[in-house]
């Protein structure tokens, strides 16, 4: 099977960089832990008064490229290669962060290989992409089309939680179970 794999918040732990990085630039502004985040967006959380600072944390040269890897995923993605599917990284970039492609590409390659890098998908539109399964956080995914052939497995995060009746990835351990044949 084809499955393809998102980036920020299924690998990389866009999450964490982004709340470590928070209280290290904004030590006296409020935060929210990871376990209370809410929404799918960071910003909307956080509210209109910080949205700038939000943003400069998610824009700032190097956010991108320093995202520490999600526990297990790199295994998982080897472990699904493994077990015979075919993967692709599929990724929408941050509109408004210029480094934002080139160091997803980069991250790609650091920990993943030149294959996987050459080979990923950077789109904002993942309807318009083919595969069987999608591993996805975002809980929607509207586009171009409503796609009848990949299957959307939504990787739970804090911020997901709230959808029901969906077929979910709690985490990498998980990928043996729902993926080995
Ligand atoms: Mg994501």
């Amino acid at each position: 099977m084809l499955i393809l794999v998102d980036m920020d918040g299924v690998i990389a732990n866009f999450e964490l960089e982004f709340l470590n990085r928070w209280q290290v630039r904004f030590p006296t502004e409020n935060f929210i832990a990871l376990e209370d985040r809410q929404g799918f967006y960071i910003h909307e959380q956080y509210g209109p008064s910080l949205h700038d600072k939000v943003r400069e944390i998610t824009s700032a040269p190097g956010f991108f490229r320093n995202l520490p890897p999600i526990e297990g995923a790199i295994q998982g993605i080897q472990d699904l290669v493994t077990y015979g599917h075919e993967v692709l990284i599929c990724t929408a970039p941050l509109s408004g962060t210029p480094t934002c492609l080139q160091e997803k590409y980069d991250w790609v390659r650091q920990y993943l290989g030149r294959g996987f890098a050459s080979n990923m998908v950077i789109t904002k539109d993942k309807t318009m992409v083919h595969g069987d399964f999608l591993i996805d956080d975002r809980p929607e995914l509207h586009g171009r089309f409503v796609p009848t052939w990949w299957e959307h497995i939504v990787f739970t995060q804090p911020y997901n939680r709230h959808v029901v009746n969906r077929r979910r990835m709690n985490s990498w351990t998980d990928a043996k179970a729902l993926f080995s044949l």
